[in-house]
């Protein structure tokens, strides 16, 4: 549980910035958890470095969100310190081909205020929802391009609160991976080096993507993206998990308030009050029907932020919470 002289010690660093009992039902973008214990949304770079330096000598668990779109919660709440990087945090300045965009900004806004200014060269992340600074931690776009290659540099604040710029080099970028993943650190913001191109069809080549993924995935509901992730081996003999798990005979399944996307069956939607347990029966369910019928064991994209803040790919709690769960048996 949360020392009560931890709000106000986070209140003195981002005066504005500090709120409790926050239900991550209602914020989270695929509208499930509970209670966050802290939710601190920083003005400025400084107030995020001294949150950082303040939780690296505290007990309680501290994670980084951006929109929350790869993740979702435990229900039963969160006990400790979410620091979100989102609107506050969100300017953005031009400098020829060079973009400084803060970690906050949102990536559809943000690709195509640029196409408007004539930059061009990240348009497969048009669709992608989120931020920036999400954005670069995952190596995040579409048509299997990444936007690492259009990173010059960012700016973080590690663990203990310092502040430094790591160039491109410094960022190992990788397909869905970066440097970054796992060591802490808080982007504050990313340098992009785009390409020059004329507005109009840079704007027409953004619409173009946004028209395919809104007749392909089901963007109606809260929704956490593609849940399991492609496996080369498997695609070539199966298909893709979406396929997998259509083949399995899942289309719209339901489980309490989540269901298997009729539209797309790589998507759990949300039909309005689902739970961290009703989405991780379903992932139980997929894994385990289409391990058997196929012989392949796909893991998943999105991940499950525990009551301890563990940030988990969904296979492994489902697996830990049922083993062996099929629903398609009841
Ligand atoms: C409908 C839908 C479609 C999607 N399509 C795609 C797609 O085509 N391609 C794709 O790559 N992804 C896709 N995603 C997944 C998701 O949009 C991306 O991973 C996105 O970049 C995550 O950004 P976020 O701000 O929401 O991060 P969050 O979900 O809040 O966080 C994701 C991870 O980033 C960390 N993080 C967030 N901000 C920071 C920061 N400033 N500094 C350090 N760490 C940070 C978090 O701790 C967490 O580990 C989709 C999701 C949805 C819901």
């Amino acid at each position: 549980m949360i020392n009560p002289d931890l709000v106000g010690l986070l209140e003195q660093i981002a005066p504005d910035g500090v709120r409790t009992g926050v239900d991550m039902a209602e914020v989270s973008a695929w509208r499930i958890g509970g209670p966050a214990a802290v939710f601190v949304e920083p003005d400025t770079a400084e107030q995020v470095a001294g949150v950082l330096r303040l939780m690296s000598r505290r007990p309680e668990p501290l994670l980084v969100i951006g929109e929350t779109t790869n993740l979702f919660f435990d229900s039963r709440g969160f006990h400790g310190v979410l620091l979100r990087i989102g609107p506050k945090l969100s300017r953005v300045s031009i400098d020829g081909r060079r973009v400084r965009a803060q970690a906050g900004a949102r990536v559809p806004e943000l690709v195509r205020a640029l196409a408007e200014a004539g930059l061009g060269g990240i348009a497969h992340a048009g669709g992608v929802p989120g931020t920036i600074g999400g954005l670069v931690l995952m190596n995040g776009g579409s048509q299997r391009k990444g936007i690492g290659t259009h990173v010059a540099s960012v700016l973080v604040a590690d663990p203990a609160g310092d502040l430094q710029r790591i160039d491109s080099a410094g960022l190992g970028f990788s397909y869905r991976r970066s440097r970054l993943q796992g060591d802490g650190s808080v982007i504050l913001d990313a340098e992009l080096e785009l390409e020059h191109g004329e507005p109009d069809e840079l704007i027409a080549e953004i619409d173009e993507i946004i028209a395919s993924r809104a007749a392909k995935f089901p963007l109606d509901l809260p929704n956490g993206g593609s849940v399991f992730l492609s496996d080369p081996a498997m695609y070539e003999i199966v298909g893709p998990p979406g396929q997998a798990i259509e083949t399995a005979g899942l289309k719209g399944l339901t489980e309490g308030g989540a269901q298997i996307s009729p539209k797309h069956a790589n998507f759990i939607v949300n039909l309005g009050a689902a739970t961290d347990d009703d989405v991780l029966r379903l992932v139980a369910t997929a894994r385990n029907r289409v391990r058997a019928t196929t012989g392949f064991t796909m893991d998943c994209e999105v991940r499950h932020v525990g009551t301890d803040g563990r940030l988990r790919p969904a296979h492994e709690v489902a697996d830990e919470r049922w083993p062996s769960l099929d629903l398609t048996e009841r």
